[in-house]
């Protein structure tokens, strides 16, 4: 069976991580005159966590916001080499490498973030489950040995995919983290959430009054737009190029975070495999969503929701945002009537359709 990455490895590393998503800004130019005072537009941009990142600031000071943004690099660098499943001294390392046979003692921040990923476990009955890192092993998507696993070996990663067979215990001397025999963590679904969250707390410490966080369509955005009203972020069109978008939202003090199987996938035998995983199959999830894009204030439920809901699929996706509080999203649903695009209640008004070839549903909040 013949094996085709769809991408050049370069192109892939661009989407990659942007897998997700979505955004096209819409911004104005770099400066702009705010009453009095001329605001500057600084952005930094970088190769981290697989993707192309990008951080933009707005304010007075360009000096100041450039050792702002500095810090913000150095920040996300900080925490991949503590969440990275790929580099072999992080805390996620440690644990996988232990397979279980022993418990390991992690920072309290790995192991917090961990308890978190489990809760949304709980939360969406195992659709989300960072367990799921032998499945994701197995598959290698994204690298150059991606390839359909062996039956046998997927159906052992499958049996090793539990998040109930996760301790994190924070004791005196320390947090630790034991998993059952064999198990391997990825936080590849939830980790760049968190880290959005961890620059944005970084920004508003220094001083930062308006900024747009991007780490490969992971994207929070605070204080004022540098456009006169809302941010208004593009949302990626699922079936078309990169750039291409089928609506906008406009949003302030909000994180937007994308799942899709569009971006993150390659090719056997004319199938398409993508990186979302039905931890019930250990295949990738056969979702009737094409897109899911989850608006909240928090980044790291923002991530673990929209890879969960996509995993869900249309009807437990919705029931589960009915459960919810303060989170809105937008569903892009493959049905047979054709694709229709579900804006939850509370952002009807934030959301505007672009693509005439979809259909807006109705409101399901
Ligand atoms: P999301 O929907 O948010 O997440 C999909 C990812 O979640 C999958 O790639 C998998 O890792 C995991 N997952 C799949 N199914 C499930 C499930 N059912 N439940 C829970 N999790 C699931 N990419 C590289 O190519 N090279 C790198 O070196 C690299 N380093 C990274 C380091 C860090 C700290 C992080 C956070 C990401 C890194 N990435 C890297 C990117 C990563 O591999 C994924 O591409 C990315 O996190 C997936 O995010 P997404 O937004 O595309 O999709
Ligand atoms: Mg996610």
């Amino acid at each position: 069976m013949s094996i085709k990455i769809h991408l050049p490895r370069s192109i892939i590393y661009l989407g990659t991580a942007a897998v997700t998503l979505i955004l096209i800004i819409f911004l104005y130019s770099a400066n702009r005159d705010n009453g009095s005072r001329s605001l500057q537009k600084m952005q930094r941009e970088s190769y981290l966590l697989g993707t192309i990142i990008r951080i933009t600031l707005y304010g007075e000071d360009s000096k100041k916001l450039n050792n702002v943004l500095d810090l913000s690099m150095k920040e996300i660098e900080r925490l991949e080499n503590l969440l990275s499943v790929n580099i072999p001294s992080s805390d996620v390392s440690l644990v996988n490498r232990a397979s279980g046979e022993y418990p390991v003692k992690v920072s309290e921040e790995a192991g917090s973030l961990l308890e978190r990923a489990i809760e949304w476990s709980e939360r969406t009955g195992g659709a989300f489950d960072p367990t799921v890192g032998k499945i994701v092993k197995l598959w290698g998507i994204g690298t150059e040995s991606a390839a359909v696993p062996d039956p046998e070996q997927l159906k052992e990663a499958v049996d090793m995919t539990d998040f109930r067979k996760v301790s994190v215990l924070h004791e005196v001397n320390g947090t630790f983290v034991q998993t059952a025999k064999g198990q391997r963590i990825d936080l590849g679904g939830i980790a760049k959430g968190y880290i959005t969250e961890k620059v944005k707390a970084l920004l508003i410490n220094e001083g930062v009054s308006s900024a747009l966080i991007d780490l490969g369509g992971n994207i929070a955005v605070f204080g004022s737009s540098p456009k006169p009203g809302k941010w208004k972020l593009g949302l990626q069109h699922p079936f078309m190029p990169r750039g291409e978008y089928f609506g906008i939202a406009e949003v302030s003090d909000v994180s937007v975070v994308t799942s899709g199987a569009y971006e993150r996938y390659f090719e056997s035998g004319g199938i398409r495999y993508h990186h979302i995983f039905d931890t019930a199959t250990g295949y990738p999830a056969l979702s009737d969503l094409a897109s899911v894009t989850i608006i909240s204030e928090d980044s790291t439920d923002a991530d673990a929701l929209s890879t969960a809901l996509f995993v869900m699929g249309f009807e437990r996706g919705i029931s589960l945002l009915r459960e919810l509080k303060n989170v809105e999203a937008v569903l892009v649903a493959k049905k047979t009537e054709g694709t229709i695009v579900y804006v939850t209640k509370g952002l009807s008004k934030g959301f505007l359709l672009k693509d005439p070839a979809m259909k807006k549903a109705p409101e399901v909040q």
